[in-house]
């Protein structure tokens, strides 16, 4: 009889041995451009992970998530969902990742689809949000498999689309599935790019909404036979200015989430339009001389757990109700674009439990926990899934997600591996 702690020192010593076949892999990953929108080469992706997978002894099925929110026989949304089935029954654990990636933009000074590997690091766009993190959770569940081959309960991967959108061609689209419900995967583990010793319990809320403002449009050498629908908008964010942004600050949040300063309600002013649309380039005329009898502007409010999100509603209505009663002529009506509730796993949910010890075991450090201060696919396992043992927990540095010359540490790579698969040993063998 092997002694358990040999034995995950044999697995963690196979993982030590396959770096290079997990920057290989991690390279083949960004070598394929997912880039969201337009959503670009999701079956690529797809297919790369499930004949990988395949051939360890996954069952992998391609989902196309058809009529979902940005779904085109031109852009047609593919997942992955590959299981692997132990011998006996127990649990499963789904590790999570998307296989998008944002536009490259500006200032790279490597090529970002080639996977560039240098200084111990694998640059590439998408490298840490988060295929490196996507490869470590593929190398942990292979080495888990073959040092364990008796396990009891399975193991999930999936390579879901359109997080960096919403998700709904991804994550929700399978949860309303039923690929998430809770008598089929018992934990979650998202690996988005949070730290190697740091696990991610959840993230704040959001509600986008457009508020409108209505004016008449009349000659420019003539304002007063017209209303303008700017200087209402005017109106509205000096209330914001004066009332709404002081009495943010001033709702601080128990959630531990990193940057501190989201540790509160944040608001931010997304886009405000009116008048005259922009001229096209090119365009070398002037404009014409018009009252301006429309004006929109898109916020985004994160809130946090503390709050509820009919108060977040009422405070908006409540401000352009006080705006109207100072000003003549005042209309602004409102439309809610997309909203999100906070989620917050409990610390001493299993899955946390598991990936915590794990990472005491492996890095000789307690954990941090962290909450993001945006959302990511987690709300929909929460939400439409109804599974609430679920965390965010990969390799990789988050300021770098969607900067120019993304990287991940091969290092990180491999510890955040042997921690899942620490994890797999906790929760899978007896
Ligand atoms: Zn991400």
């Amino acid at each position: 009889m092997i002694h358990k702690d040999d034995q995950i020192n044999q697995m963690c010593a196979a993982i030590d041995d396959a770096a290079d076949d997990l920057v290989e892999l991690t390279r083949q990953l960004i070598k394929i451009p997912t880039i969201n929108p337009p959503a670009e080469n999701y079956r690529e992706i797809c297919d790369l992970i499930s004949a990988r997978l395949t051939r360890s002894g996954f069952t992998c099925e391609l989902v196309r998530a058809a009529g979902a929110l940005g779904d085109s026989d031109r852009y047609p949304r593919w997942n992955i969902i590959a299981r692997h089935e132990g011998k006996r029954s127990g649990q499963c654990i789904h590790f999570n990742s998307h296989t998008d990636v944002v536009a490259v933009g500006d200032g790279w000074t490597v090529d970002p689809f080639e996977g560039v590997v240098k200084e111990g690091k694998v640059y590439g766009r998408g490298a840490c949000d988060m295929k490196g993190g996507l490869a470590a959770s593929i190398i942990a569940a292979e080495k888990f498999i073959q040092t364990y081959p008796d396990y009891s309960g399975a193991i999930e991967i999936s390579g879901t689309a359109d997080e960096e959108s919403g998700g709904f061609g991804g994550v929700a689209y399978l949860a309303e599935q039923g690929w998430f419900d809770p008598d089929r995967v018992q934990h979650v583990v998202i690996p988005e790019p949070l730290n190697k010793d740091r696990i991610c319990l959840g993230h704040r809320g959001v509600l986008w909404t457009e508020i409108e403002t209505y004016g008449h449009i009349a000659h420019g050498s003539m304002p007063f036979q017209g209303d303008c629908a700017v200087r209402h908008m005017g109106a509205v964010l000096e209330a914001i200015e004066q009332k709404l942004y002081p009495s943010l600050a001033n709702k601080k949040t128990a959630m531990p989430v990193v940057p501190e300063q989201a540790r509160q309600s944040t608001l931010n002013i997304n886009s405000i339009h009116g008048g005259l649309a922009e001229p096209e380039e090119g365009y070398t005329g002037l404009p014409s001389p018009l009252v301006p009898d429309r004006c929109r502007m898109v916020l985004d409010r994160r809130f946090i757990i503390e709050e509820d999100i009919d108060e977040v509603r009422e405070e908006l209505q409540a401000l352009l109700l006080e705006v109207g009663q100072s000003r003549k002529k005042f209309k602004a009506t409102t439309k809610e674009l997309f909203s999100v509730i906070p989620t917050m796993t409990d610390k001493d949910a299993p899955i946390v439990t598991a990936i915590s010890d794990a990472i005491k075991s492996q890095l000789g450090k307690d954990p941090d926990y962290v909450v993001s201060p945006g959302t990511y696919d987690q709300k929909h396992i929460d939400r439409i899934g109804r599974l609430k043992n679920c965390i965010a927990y990969g390799p990789g540095i988050l300021d770098l997600a969607h900067q120019p010359d993304e990287y991940v540490g091969i290092q990180d790579m491999v510890d955040s591996a042997k921690v899942m698969a620490r994890s797999l040993v906790s929760l899978l063998t007896a």
